[in-house]
């Protein structure tokens, strides 16, 4: 896909705790949904883009999250194609690929 400066992708990794929802440490029941975020996802998803969600939940507890994440996903109306469990524990992130504002998603 080629999309604003001749940048071509189609597979988007999205982070849920702080993207998605906001960031509850842990407390994920609480987790409260960000649905202008959600609505740029969707309309990433709608565009063609694959959707990756990205999540570290239960990574350093081994507390298998999964279906409470499925179904709050399921709720807030996100559209994806799959989860990656797999996101390591990290504080920061240095990618050159990485945005950390979804209203940026706007010029896409
Ligand atoms: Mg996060």
């Amino acid at each position: 896909m080629v999309v604003g400066m001749l940048k071509v992708f189609s597979v988007i990794y999205v982070d849920i705790d702080g993207i998605l929802c906001n960031n509850t440490y842990g407390d994920y029941e609480k987790a409260k949904p960000f649905p202008d975020n959600i609505k740029e996802i969707n309309r990433l998803y709608d565009e063609g883009f694959t959707i990756v969600i990205w999540t570290a939940r239960g990574g350093t507890t081994s507390i298998d999250w999964s279906e409470l994440t499925k179904k709050q996903l399921k709720e807030w109306g996100l559209k994806y194609h799959y989860i990656d469990k797999h996101k390591p524990n990290y504080d920061l992130l240095i990618d050159d690929k990485t945005i950390n504002n979804v209203k940026m998603l706007k010029s896409i």
